[in-house]
């Protein structure tokens, strides 16, 4: 998994983002189409100043594979 940062808000230029688990009924993101049985759950990126939600991300994208599907 490629790592990305941010620094900066791109709404109100606050320098104060957290990183903060998504808490929803399912709890995170499956695949559509079925194939794969695990999931990956949702985090945010907010920003502490304007509240924005920056980004979201999981941080696990390979579970959304299949094993014989997996991206290097
Ligand atoms: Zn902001």
């Amino acid at each position: 998994m490629k790592e990305v940062k941010i620094d900066i808000c791109p709404f109100c230029g606050g320098e104060e983002l957290i990183e903060s688990h998504v808490s929803s009924m399912a709890g995170g993101v499956c695949v559509a189409n079925g194939i794969a049985s695990r999931n990956a759950i949702l985090f945010a990126t907010v920003c502490r100043d304007c509240g924005s939600v920056v980004r979201f991300f999981c941080k696990t994208p390979e579970n959304l594979y299949p094993k014989k599907e997996r991206r290097k």
